[in-house]
């Protein structure tokens, strides 16, 4: 075969046909019957295996140069699914299988595992043009999850797959923590608390539930390490999870996103129109979903006992339900901001009167309380001061004999409007409107506007806004660490709507967001303002020089 010759990439057949003639079910009343992949399973790793038509094969360095199509895999399915047992089998091919390229086939070559220290006869023929595989010479593979029990499901599988089956002769000792391979290599478990296991040197790296990876749980920095490694010993990653929530920002959303065209991406996701919400159409999501494994169509699932769960958790958690159970991206009922990485931003400093500002303002009148939150053009965020005592403009009722003083938030307003330059001013209006009108009139039409939080597509979308640049890397947001935003910050429940959107929600009426509301509003009319070009400009704007 000349190189010429093939255009198209060709996958590593001969370790797909491996894993059945090796692998068993590793449980229920078929455990040691060869593990037949599902179609699901078959693609993901097929896709996996997908060898480059130009890949060359030199014998003396195998892992010269990727032959591979892409450098790392990610499969996004519901629970029960079967994910553990493909990822033990995933493990199985390469720790002691034909996991690595080993040049073209001219046809008729055998893959004999008595070469490879396998005495279960099983002989494999090439095809005239096909890739050929080996095993790795020294096979270094880490288990790696956020906590115990996720990295406990898939060892849970490998054991007994292992165990009950032709691989027991080449692997005789599988313990409880690691597993010693021939030739040198290990299998390692490595989770967040068991994080100084992370080595260098790693062939293969299985990352478990990748959509709870986070920066806040230390767990991004984990994977970004051990890709690191990888490239180091042209080793890959497959990583496997449930759909996230998408407020999270974790790996399995990121590599996901990702715009690296060697990722290896596996994600159905069910019909839009469907509705978790309604109990019929939520059985067809789940028939969609789980298809081929569901008992009726021969696979190992009970439709039943997933509706049972599904409805079980839907009453406490939907969100989690439809994410778990539905595959789909949905964002959660719980927290709307890790509040540690809302305290990471925090760097007080003091805005100069006269600086270019955009406004937030959170109304209210008898029980929540009103708040108003400014930011820079730079993206600085702080809670203003106003009046000869140098009062935050956060007026919390109980203080004013329970209701809101109307006249000093007003006064306020104006003293801020005088002593900075307003670009824009957005209030959340219900018991405000005919302040806001006057404001309007006073400092213009253009600069002081209604903004209603009620509205879900909107408030959905300026909430994401500053989630996304609190969390990600490398946004210019920080803020001057106010004790009662960050509070509000902490408090802030994501309450699903309609369209896997969100608004903001309180987890008690006691536990008060009205700061952080005013934040997110802020946060909105200054990238607004920079959208519209209203900043004041350049010649007539103090100019903040900050050092970080
Ligand atoms: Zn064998």
């Amino acid at each position: 075969m000349t190189v010429g010759l093939r255009r198209e990439p060709r996958t590593l057949a001969v370790a797909l046909d491996w894993i059945p003639a090796h692998c068993v079910v590793p449980d229920r009343f078929t455990r040691g019957e060869p593990f037949e992949l599902y179609d699901y399973q078959f693609r993901y790793l097929a896709n996996f295996y997908l060898v480059r038509p130009a890949a060359q094969w030199v014998p003396d360095d195998p892992i010269l140069g990727p032959a591979f199509v892409y450098r790392r895999g990610l499969l996004v399915d519901p629970q029960k699914k079967g994910k553990s047992p493909l990822m033990a089998a995933h493990i199985c091919l390469e720790a002691v299988g034909p996991a690595l390229f080993a040049g073209w086939a001219e046809g008729g070559e055998l893959y004999d595992c008595r070469d490879y220290g396998c005495g279960c006869g099983w002989v494999y023929e090439y095809q005239p043009g096909e890739p050929m595989g080996m095993p790795w010479p020294t096979p270094l593979i880490q288990i790696t999850a956020l906590s115990e029990e996720n990295a406990g499901n898939i060892y849970d599988s490998l054991r007994p797959m292992i165990e009950y089956g032709p691989l027991r002769e080449l692997i005789p000792k599988t313990g409880e923590e690691f597993i010693r391979l021939p030739g040198g290599g290990r299998i390692d478990v490595v989770t967040q608390s068991a994080r100084s296991r992370l080595g260098q040197r790693v062939t293969f790296v299985p990352q478990d539930e990748v959509g709870l990876w986070t920066q806040a749980n230390k767990m991004m920095q984990v994977a970004d390490t051990q890709y690191r490694g990888l490239a180091g010993m042209g080793g890959r990653a497959s990583l496997a999870t449930n759909a996230w929530d998408p407020s999270e920002q974790s790996l399995g959303q990121r590599e996901y996103e990702s715009s690296a065209k060697d990722i290896y991406r596996q994600f159905v996701q069910p019909p839009a129109h469907l509705s978790y919400l309604n109990k019929r159409e939520r059985r067809q999501i789940h028939r969609f979903v789980y298809g081929e494994t569901l008992r009726e169509n021969g696979g190992h699932v009970d439709l039943e006992s997933i509706e049972a769960e599904a409805a079980d958790m839907a009453s406490r958690d939907p969100a989690q339900a439809e994410r778990f159970f539905g595959n789909r991206l949905v964002y959660g009922s719980g927290s709307f901001l890790d509040g540690s990485c809302w305290d990471d931003r925090a760097f007080p400093l003091d805005v100069p009167d006269g600086a270019a500002v955009a406004l937030g303002m959170d109304g209210s009148d008898t029980d929540d309380w009103t708040v108003i939150r400014a930011e820079t053009e730079d993206g600085f965020q702080f809670t203003p001061c106003y009046g000869p005592d140098r009062r935050p403009t956060i007026w919390d009722p109980a203080e004013f004999g329970g209701q809101v003083p109307r006249l000093e938030v007003a006064a306020a307003v104006d003293e801020l409007m005088g002593r900075y330059r307003v670009a824009r001013m957005y209030v959340d209006p219900p018991d405000w409107k005919s302040e806001i009108d006057a404001w309007a009139a006073r400092y213009g039409d253009k600069v002081v506007l209604r903004w209603e939080t009620y509205r879900p597509v909107q408030m959905h979308a300026a909430a994401q806004r500053l989630a996304t640049d609190v969390m990600k890397a490398d946004t210019p947001f920080w803020h001057d660490g106010c004790p009662v935003t960050a509070r509000h910050v902490r408090h802030a429940r994501k309450s699903p709507r309609p369209g896997q959107r969100y608004v903001l929600a309180k987890p008690s009426q006691s536990q008060k967001i009205d700061a952080c509301v005013a934040s997110i509003l802020a946060h909105e009319a200054a990238c607004d303002a920079t959208a519209g070009d209203l900043w004041p400009k350049p010649a007539a704007r103090q100019k903040l020089v900050v050092m970080r």
